[in-house]
């Protein structure tokens, strides 16, 4: 089987916490995977996917421009954003700062602190398609509206927390929350997304 390459973009967050969970799940899909830390441009090159970790948004901007990364990034065809990282794919984001950019690829609206400060961060017992997970949300996002052909993956209450966005061979997941604390279910299943588009 042909193995996969994903990076982990490591200018900012819980890296480690992915680099883990994105190795237990290649472990329990039992397919030979190589997952690097991406922290310069050319790291970029070579990766069938991408995660993008949580941390601060506008940093995560500014580090990722300040390391020429940000067009390479667009190229990758495979792309999990966590929290900032889901921020940092949205086509729209409500409360962004005045100079703030965003990768734009996926076809959603984030609220950007939506949930309140950082000591309103919280974790709770959400809905998934792969069942009841316990979510933790650090100074999260909303996902207020999502494009057409978007599929939602995970409420809190009545609010969606994850969606994906398959689209022309490319294929992108966002979570408002930290799957890389709780549960492995997310990165199994974008594993799984991952080599669907790369193998077929
Ligand atoms: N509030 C952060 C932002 O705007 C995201 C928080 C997180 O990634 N845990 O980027």
């Amino acid at each position: 089987m042909r193995s996969l390459t994903v990076g982990v973009l490591a200018l900012q967050g819980d890296v480690s916490e992915h680099i883990e969970a994105t190795k237990s799940a290649g472990t329990l899909l039992k397919i030979p995977i190589t997952v690097i830390s991406v922290r310069i441009a050319g790291d970029l090159e070579t990766l069938d996917a991408l995660i993008i970790p949580g941390g601060e948004s506008t940093t995560l901007q500014k580090l990722c421009e300040r390391e020429g990364m940000f067009q390479k990034m667009k190229k990758v065809k495979n792309i999990f954003g966590t929290c900032a990282g889901a921020i940092l794919l949205a086509k729209e984001v409500l409360h962004k700062t005045s100079d703030q950019k965003t990768l734009a690829l996926m076809n959603i609206e984030v609220d950007r602190n939506a949930y309140g400060r950082q000591n309103e961060s919280f974790e709770r017992v959400i809905e998934t398609e792969f069942g009841q997970m316990n979510a933790v949300f650090i100074r999260a996002p909303k996902i207020r509206t999502v494009g057409k052909k978007l599929k939602v993956l995970a409420r809190n209450g009545t609010e969606i927390v994850a969606c994906e966005e398959r689209d022309g061979g490319r294929y992108y997941l966002a979570t408002c929350f930290h799957p890389e604390y709780t549960s492995g279910a997310f990165h199994k299943y974008f594993l799984e997304q991952t080599l669907r588009e790369v193998v077929g």
